[in-house]
Order: structure tokens, then C-alpha cells, then sequence
């Protein structure tokens, strides 16, 4: 039978398509295509934060971020479809695509930049959960000829709860080629503690909320100096994220904290964007604290 258009059908396919549009299901099911597209088309890139020793003033490693720019539409920051990743299964591609443009950043890096440039990787703690990745991540850095002790694993925890046990099988896996760990967004997630205690990390990096309070609250400032003398204990550094003003990066570095990050120091900027001078921290004038 032929397929007659008439006035009706038409007008009820309409309103049905735009009942669609409307439908927060479908616009839900859209984004995630869309960022597995993104993700398979190399519509994804990198921002690079460095991070400063705090006595040298150096940064010889510095942070991959990624950013996803849709044409036509602008730049979703990670806030928007990491969570949207990790809830529909492509946290695993999305991240191993992040470590292989890291591994591809990292040789431009070392020879334009400095020949001792680290990166830090964000992992969601799903994507440590499969050994699966642990061995993908492995035959990628092969693949780039880049050793993984120019590699350093943040584990962002967020609000996922997870089975240690794997977590723990992914880290020892990595670490065993040289790769270092740390724990991102300390003091926020389900159970620090227990990641801080049985993961084979050896920095932590205190939650920019904490940073936040410094001037503010005496209570946050005190979880952070217990937090530096009980890392030092452990024999781990700490890196501060989130330094914003004079008072944060000199309670910070009075503090004893190793390693300090924020949009004081330098904000996160992409790769044909970064040059020697930018690893070195800017003189801060002293806040009096
Ligand atoms: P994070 O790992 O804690 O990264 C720090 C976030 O704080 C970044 O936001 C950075 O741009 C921002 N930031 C840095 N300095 C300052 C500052 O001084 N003030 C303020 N207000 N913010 C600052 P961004 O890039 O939006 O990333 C948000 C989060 O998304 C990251 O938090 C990380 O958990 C996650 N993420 C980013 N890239 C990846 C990735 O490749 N894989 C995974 N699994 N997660 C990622
Ligand atoms: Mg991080």
C-alpha cells in the first residue's frame, strides 16, 4: 500500500517528534550518542594545569582535563558528561581515550617544554575497578613507547561506591610498571580513610572545599594541617587544588604541603598553549597570615 502523507498524519508525526524533543528521556538519550560520538571522533580535548612544588616553584608535572567542544553548540566542561559517562558505561573509553592523547601530549611536551614533564591523569574509581583497562593502559603506553613513571593515576572517587578488592588489583597492576597514584578530592568521597589505607597511593590531594575555607573556617584549617602531619606519617606528599588568593597559597605552603595547583598560579590552558615560563609559579606577595 502506498504511503499517503495527509495533513493529519503528518501534523501527528510533528507533535510527536516535538513531544520527543521535549521528553527529557530522549534529550538524555541524545546526549550520551552524541559523547560516545564525541569520544569516537576525537571531538574531546585536553587542557593541561600545571602543578608547583611549593619551594622550588617548579611544576614538572601537570594535570590532563578534559573538555569536549560540541560545533555549533560551545564547550561542555567535565562536571556536565563525566558523571553522564559513568552512569551509562563509557567512563572506560572516555578515559582510556584521555590516557592515549596524554601519552601522545606527553612526547611533544617533553621535547618542546621540559624533557622531565610528568602528567596526571584523572580515573574514575569505575574505571579502576577492570583490570581490563589496567592492561589496556599498559599496551597503549607500550604502543607510545611512554613509561608509565611519567604517569600519575588520580583516582577521583566522587560518590561511586566501589569494590576495593579490584581497585586494588588495577593500582598494584600499574604500579608494578612505574606508574604513581593519587587520591583526588581527599576527604570527600565515600570512605578516604580505607582508599587512604589499603590503596598503594603516595600523594593525596586535599579537596579544593577545604582550600576554600582557609581565612574562613579554623575548623577546616585545622582537618588541613592534621591532614599534612598525617600524611607525612604515611611518608606521602600533598598537593593543595583550588589555591585562588595570597592567603590560601601562604597558609598552604606554611602548612608544609608539598605541591600547590589553582587558578592563582596558572589556570588550565591548552597544549599549543603552554610554554616553559608557565611552569614556573608566579611570585606571590606575602598575604601576612
Ligand atoms: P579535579 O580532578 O578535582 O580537577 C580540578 C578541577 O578544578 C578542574 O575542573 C579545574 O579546572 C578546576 N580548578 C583548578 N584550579 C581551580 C581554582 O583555583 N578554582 C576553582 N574554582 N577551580 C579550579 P574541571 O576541569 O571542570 O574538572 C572537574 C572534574 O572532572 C575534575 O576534578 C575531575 O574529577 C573530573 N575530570 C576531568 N577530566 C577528567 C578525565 O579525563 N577523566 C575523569 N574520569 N574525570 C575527569
Ligand atoms: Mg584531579
Amino acid at each position: 500500500m502506498k504511503n499517503v502523507i495527509t495533513n493529519k498524519n503528518f501534523s501527528t508525526e510533528r507533535s510527536t517528534a516535538l513531544q520527543e524533543e521535549r521528553n527529557p528521556a530522549t534529550q538524555h538519550n541524545t546526549f550520551i550518542s552524541n559523547l560516545r560520538y564525541a569520544i569516537d571522533n576525537d571531538e574531546l580535548s585536553l587542557h593541561y594545569q600545571p602543578r608547583f612544588d611549593a619551594i622550588s616553584g617548579k611544576a614538572d608535572i601537570v594535570e590532563a582535563l578534559a573538555r569536549w567542544h560540541r560545533p555549533g553548540i560551545g564547550r561542555y566542561y567535565p562536571g556536565v558528561f563525566i558523571p553522564d559517562a559513568e552512569e551509562n558505561g563509557l567512563i572506560f573509553s572516555l578515559d582510556l581515550w584521555v590516557f592515549e592523547r596524554c601519552c601522545k601530549d606527553l612526547k611533544l611536551l617533553k621535547t618542546t617544554v621540559n624533557p622531565h614533564t610528568k602528567i596526571a591523569i584523572n580515573l574514575s574509581v569505575l574505571t579502576c575497578e577492570s583490570i581490563y583497562c589496567a592492561q589496556k593502559i599498559i599496551e597503549i603506553s607500550k604502543n607510545h613507547d611512554v613509561h608509565l613513571s611519567d604517569i600519575e593515576f588520580e583516582i577521583t572517587e566522587n560518590t561511586h561506591k566501589h569494590d576495593i578488592r579490584k581497585v586494588i588489583a588495577f593500582c598494584e597492576t600499574l604500579k608494578n610498571q612505574g606508574a604513581q597514584f593519587s587520591l583526588d578530592n581527599f576527604g570527600t568521597g565515600q570512605s578516604p580513610l580505607v582508599n587512604l589505607n589499603l590503596l598503594p597511593a603516595n600523594t593525596i590531594k586535599i579537596d579544593r572545599s577545604f582550600i576554600h575555607d582557609i581565612g574562613k573556617s579554623k575548623r577546616s584549617e585545622i582537618i588541613i594541617r592534621s591532614l599534612i602531619n598525617m600524611a607525612k606519617e604515611l611518608n606521602m606528599q600533598v598537593v593543595a587544588e583550588g589555591i585562588e588568593s595570597n592567603e590560601q597559597y601562604w597558609f598552604m605552603r606554611d602548612a608544609g604541603c608539598d605541591q600547590l595547583q589553582g587558578f592563582l598560579l596558572c589556570r588550565p590552558i591548552g597544549l599549543d598553549r603552554i610554554e616553559s615560563s608557565m611552569l614556573y609559579a608566579p611570585e606571590v606577595e606575602y598575604s601576612g597570615l
